[in-house]
């Protein structure tokens, strides 16, 4: 049943960015100290992808491989497989509906982007494109609009289902993120 087993192995991957460690280089959950009340993601000074926003242009140590006008792209620092990377907002909006039309049209951009630059750097057979929308859709950081693309290959989700939450990398963030800017379109 082809299509029974690719509808598991697509849940079972959706499945893997339920973390609540979804983040990129510039901070760690576990960085923020005592959560507000309502949650640390309810508060921009302590979430993640603002500070992700405010640590500079883009570089190695934050991880953020490009910064445009209204959105980011970051590698994931806990990435799912090497490669894994995110659109996300400057701001910090939780829904799709709340995005201004500048906001969704260069978020969108900005995905297409990162694929391409997935597909020049890794040459994957295919790519994972898409967003948790809200905690019961296993977003992470709910509070904070963010797309994610994955690079996938045929069988990589078998190998994935026996290691589970041991995922084995073969290659550091700062790697990945050399190679993701050497193959950025337009360049650096
Ligand atoms: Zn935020």
């Amino acid at each position: 049943m082809p299509t029974g087993d690719a509808a598991v192995s697509l849940e079972r991957m959706w499945a893997g960015w339920r973390s609540a460690y979804v983040a990129g280089a510039a901070g760690d959950p576990q960085d923020l100290g005592p959560a507000p009340p309502g949650g640390w993601e309810d508060d921009p000074a302590h979430c993640v992808f603002c500070r992700i926003a405010s640590s500079g242009p883009p570089s190695v140590a934050n991880g953020v491989l490009m910064v445009g006008r209204t959105v980011l792209v970051v590698l994931n620092a806990y990435p799912y497989a090497s490669g894994h990377l995110m659109a996300v907002p400057l701001r910090h909006v939780g829904s799709l509906a709340d995005l201004t039309d500048d906001e969704s049209a260069e978020l969108w951009s900005a995905a297409r982007t990162g694929v391409a630059a997935l597909e020049a750097a890794y040459r994957p057979e295919g790519v994972n494109l898409g967003a948790n929308l809200g905690v019961a859709a296993g977003a992470g950081i709910p509070r904070h609009l963010h797309l994610h693309a994955v690079p996938r290959w045929r069988g990589d989700t078998n190998f994935m289902t026996v290691v589970a939450d041991t995922r084995v990398l073969p290659e550091t963030l700062a790697s990945t993120w050399e190679r993701l800017m050497a193959a950025w379109p337009g360049g650096v």
